[in-house]
């Protein structure tokens, strides 16, 4: 592919490799230490749980999330048939944003869940399928779909997000129009199949800490990076 092509398709000069990834996972790694992801409140059923944070917390903060998934446990509606039953489930979610429109999306990813036979059965779909059924629910995209794939069932999936874009523009491995599949796509790629779900996991988790603690949107603190050395933005800006 020609620097030309690489641009107008979203990439930068050069593709990243595989090893560059890794010495930017660890880099990372080694500035915010294990990121612990996915942060559960009830033990009882972790990967339920994550289901419904995926959702809750499209556009919202986390610690909203929290107190929404708290009165959902309070309420004894932590399960997809009691999330069905409930007859307010949007009082229920109220402090996670807008919560009717996300009540709707809960039961349509609750109702999908136990049509397909729950966990055992939704275990058993290819990461392909399982991702394209999530995509087509009420409300989930490519993001959401993703999370869940790699934190409810350890499916090797790189997400995309605003962070990673922003990141990785900076850092001179993206250009042009923020194409979510397509910048998903060229670090699968490049990683190959031997990369496990907990590596993503964490790359997705520092990524995000990485975002929130330097990278910031405005006026990111380049000289306290850890990527500093390798990034193109700290190298056009100069020295700090
Ligand atoms: S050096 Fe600056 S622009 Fe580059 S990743 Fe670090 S904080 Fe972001």
């Amino acid at each position: 592919m020609s620097s030309q092509e690489n641009k107008s398709s979203g990439l930068a000069g050069a593709r990243p490799t595989a090893a560059a990834i890794v010495d930017f996972h660890d880099r990372l790694a080694a500035a915010y230490g294990p990121q612990h992801w996915w942060p559960i409140q009830d033990p009882a059923n972790p990967r339920f749980e994550i289901l419904i944070g995926a959702v809750l917390t499209q556009h919202t903060a986390w610690t909203n999330v929290e107190i929404a998934i708290a009165a959902l446990r309070e309420a004894g509606s932590l399960t997809p048939e009691a999330m069905l039953a409930h007859d307010d489930l949007p009082a229920l979610i109220r402090r996670a944003g807008p919560h009717r429109i996300k009540a709707e999306r809960l039961r349509s990813l609750c109702r999908w869940f136990v049509e397909r036979g729950g966990f055992a059965a939704i275990e058993t779909l290819d990461t392909v399928t399982l991702c394209r059924e999530l995509r087509s629910l009420h409300g989930i995209g490519p993001e959401t779909a993703d999370v869940i794939a790699l934190y409810a069932f350890d499916r090797p999936r790189f997400v995309a997000d605003a962070y990673a874009f922003r990141i990785l523009e900076r850092y001179g491995w993206w250009q042009g129009a923020r194409r979510y599949e397509r910048l998903r796509e060229t670090i699968e790629a490049a990683l190959g199949d031997d990369a496990s779900a907990g590596f993503y996991d964490e790359l997705h988790a520092l990524i995000v800490a990485h975002a929130k603690q330097r990278c910031h949107k405005r006026a990111p603190d380049c000289g306290r990076c850890a990527l500093a050395a390798t990034c193109e933005y700290a190298r056009a800006a100069g020295p700090a």
